[in-house]
């Protein structure tokens, strides 16, 4: 008989089992009679975990007295070592194996042959069912086939007769049961403490045993083909993530989703018996338990990718396909995902939502930069992060560690709430600064404004009291919908900004699309993708060519500020003309506007960002025409040192602080003396204190950083004096120190300074 009919033959007397009203001990003992009989075992046992022990619940062939009696601890004997390691035993000798453990009140000493098969749900096993012989064989395949489809279908009785709890669960998988530490890249600093809440929570299978094998047929194969479009639909526009690893990932979809071997095991299951949804489950499950066996990494990751598209089935097939966003969050929440949009971050309620966790990312992935602009803590890079914890696992993100504890024991804790404690007294500390004017010891006003991208970034101005926003991402806007932002939506979003700083000065700067932020819905417009997307058509290069996109935004820019003062600042600018040509832009839409009668702003400033070297050397030629200059640090510093800002492999290799970074600085600022144009630095750097430090030194006088980061500023500032620091700098530079992070660090020891 091939598996397919013994689980058939099995499934169908199981089925009228399941349907009859006896309870569930009674069932129990039916069916270890079927499955007994069908594979002519003279045993069959069910065990059951129960308050962490798995105890015999039925069993046809072994002592009735031993039933209830009979208990194992996880990880003992065979029973034990299946449950544990969630695999199947297949003995024609049991007592050869090493675990093998003989209990005299079960009288199983003359059954020689022994199989048994984990009862798992949701990835644990919550019981063992297992087979006994007389005679010394193997079982052959099909039965052990037959058996594993059996125990799917019983792990839905045993669950829905509430035989098993979910607090013994708990106590059942090793794997999954103690402390667990899993290193991740620190992609948002800050610490967070939550449950686990998958982004796409796991199925629940209600229905196990079919009613109608065709219909179930049918069901599968219009699954499959949805999802062969959702994946085809998905490569048209890759986009989130990292370039070159998401089409890899797309292209292994694709081979799965078309897999014949694939379909045909679940058409397979489904002929045994079962509904789409087991039948996809159980083939997963099948797979799961062959990976366990192969160590090889990159065909782990492979296995990765097919869970993600048998979840993304079964989604399909059951109809279950909401996010936890759209169930919304319960309690203090950490995300765990392969990987996210950054629309789909911003579903979340920003509340409950405390941090994130993701199996890919990297720094400059949307999603991230968003989360950072959201203060939420996000860890990338956590290695099968969906496989190692459950939802619902109490989580402990260290982001400033770069790691994750998942469900940490009483000390762990401790030690973290007493961490948590403390920096949310600092913050609180910082809050109390919101009204401090940030002057240095002798007297001079430095501006600490924040950057921001969002419209709920705003509140933040008036939470932390900085000066104004000096850098506004207009981007976000665009990397968060989902087509281009047309005139009407920009123009609210700028004008609510606006409103909402009040008195306070705005820099908008226009679009920093293209390369690594590039958007579906732009991509089409290039035929070919950049090598070095940061270096490539980005920023103004892009905003200049699509005309009508800076056009658009223009309008909608001057429109806002209509009876304000409007600020303009245009990023990646590297030769004068690029601003010129912007300038026109917003200046034709001035005189078109004033041709329709418009109220137009009190006043336009132009400014550029400093990011590429060559402005550098052409600022005596731009600086009359620039009411300001901001320094874009971020990627200042990736093209004076051609390091990729987003390449975590050289993120530690040069650092803010060195003396070629800060002569370069220095030159800028030489070049605006005598000017009436207003310098700042909008980059990461200058949120930190020391950098921070360093620039005063310098000379900057306006910074614009992060929110979080506005109070440490402000408090780093009233400690200074620029005319100590300005000497120490001078010093420094003019003979640099062998390391210049240590000397400062020095410096501020000295003069009581103290920096984190
Ligand atoms: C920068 O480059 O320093 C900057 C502030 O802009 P962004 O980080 O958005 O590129
Ligand atoms: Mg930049």
């Amino acid at each position: 008989m091939s598996a397919v009919a013994a689980a058939r033959l099995i499934l169908t007397r199981l089925r009228e089992i399941m349907q009859a009203r006896t309870h569930a001990q009674g069932k129990l003992n039916q069916v270890v009679e079927i499955i007994g009989d069908s594979l002519h075992s003279e045993v069959c046992s069910i065990y059951l975990l129960r308050e962490g022990m798995l105890q015999l619940f039925a069993t046809r062939g072994l002592n009735q007295s031993a039933v209830h009696v009979t208990k194992l601890a996880v990880g003992a004997g065979l029973t034990g070592t299946i449950a544990q390691n969630i695999e199947t035993l297949n003995l024609a000798e049991a007592a050869t194996h090493p675990e093998f453990q003989y209990r005299p009140e079960t009288g199983e000493e003359k059954f020689h042959s022994f199989a048994g098969v984990p009862i798992v749900r949701r990835e644990r096993a919550i019981g063992v069912l297992t087979v006994q012989h007389t005679e010394p064989r193997r079982y052959e395949e099909v039965e052990i086939e037959a058996l594993q489809t059996v125990a799917m279908v019983l792990a839905e009785l045993i669950t829905n007769a509430g035989l098993v709890d979910d607090e013994s669960t708990a106590g059942l998988d090793a794997a999954h049961a103690g402390q667990e530490v899993l290193p991740g890249l620190q992609l948002v600093k800050g610490l967070a403490f939550g449950q686990a809440v998958f982004h796409q929570p796991r199925i629940v299978i209600e229905q196990t045993v079919a009613e109608d094998i065709e219909a179930e047929r049918q069901r599968v194969y219009l699954a499959f083909d949805r999802m062969r479009e959702q994946i085809e639909q998905m490569a048209g526009q890759a986009e989130f993530g990292v370039d070159g690893e998401h089409e890899q990932v797309l292209e292994t979809y694709k081979m799965f989703a078309y897999d014949e071997g694939w379909s045909r095991r679940i058409n397979e299951a489904i002929d045994s018996g079962l509904t789409a949804e087991a039948a996809i489950e159980r083939v997963q499950q099948r797979t799961r338990m062959r990976m366990r066996e192969i160590q090889d990494p990159l065909l782990q990751d492979r296995m990765h990718d097919l869970e993600d598209l048998s979840n993304r089935l079964l989604r399909i097939v059951s109809g279950q396909l909401g996010t936890a966003a759209s169930l919304g969050l319960r309690g203090d929440s950490i995300l765990i995902a392969r990987n996210l949009g950054p629309a789909e971050l911003l579903e979340y309620d920003k509340r409950r939502l405390k941090g994130v966790v993701l199996e890919e990312g990297s720094l400059t992935a949307h999603v991230v930069i968003v989360a950072r602009a959201m203060g939420i803590p996000v860890l990338g890079r956590v290695r099968n992060a969906r496989g190692l914890i459950r939802e619902g696992d109490q989580l402990l993100l260290d982001g400033d560690g770069a790691q994750l504890t998942v469900r940490p024991a009483q000390g762990v804790l401790d030690a973290f709430d007493a961490r948590l404690t403390r920096s949310r007294e600092k913050q609180a500390s910082y809050a109390l600064m919101r009204e401090v004017e940030p002057f240095t010891r002798d007297g001079v006003r430095i501006e600490v404004m924040m950057n921001a991208g969002l419209r709920d970034d705003m509140p933040m101005l008036s939470l932390t009291g900085a000066d104004g926003i000096g850098l506004f991402r207009t981007e976000f806007q665009f990397l968060v919908s989902a087509a281009l932002p047309q005139r009407d939506r920009q123009t609210r979003l700028y004008r609510d900004v606006l409103e909402a700083a009040g008195e306070k000065p705005v820099v908008f700067r226009t679009v920093d699309i293209g390369g690594d932020k590039s958007l579906p819905y732009l991509r089409s417009e290039t035929s070919r993708e950049d090598e070095n997307p940061a270096m490539g058509w980005r920023a103004l290069r892009l905003a200049l060519e699509r005309e009508g996109l800076l056009k658009v935004q223009a309008r909608s820019l001057i429109q806002a500020a209509a009876g304000k003062t409007l600020n303009v600042m245009f990023p990646m600018v590297s030769e004068p003309w690029e601003f010129d040509a912007a300038r026109d832009v917003f200046e034709s839409q001035m005189d078109f506007l004033r041709r329709c009668k418009k109220t137009l702003p009190d006043a336009v400033r132009y400014g550029v960002m400093l990011e590429v070297p060559s402005l550098a050397e052409m600022l005596d030629v731009l600086i009359p025409r620039l009411s300001f200059i901001s320094v874009g640090t971020n990627d200042l510093t990736q093209f004076l040192f051609a390091a990729d800002r987003g390449n975590p492999m050289l993120a530690e290799r040069y650092d803010w602080l060195s003396p070629a970074i800060l002569r370069f600085l220095r030159r800028v600022i030489a070049a605006t003396v005598g000017h009436p144009v207003q310098l700042g630095v909008c980059g990461e750097m200058g949120g930190r204190q020391l950098e921070a430090l360093a620039l005063i030194g310098l000379g900057i006088r306006r910074l614009s950083i992060t929110p979080a980061a506005v109070g440490p500023i402000k408090e780093l500032v009233r400690k200074v004096d620029t005319r100590e620091i300005g000497k120490a700098m001078s010093g420094w530079l003019a003979s640099p120190p062998p390391n210049m992070r240590t000397a400062m660090l020095e410096w501020t020891a000295r003069h009581d300074i103290e920096v984190e």
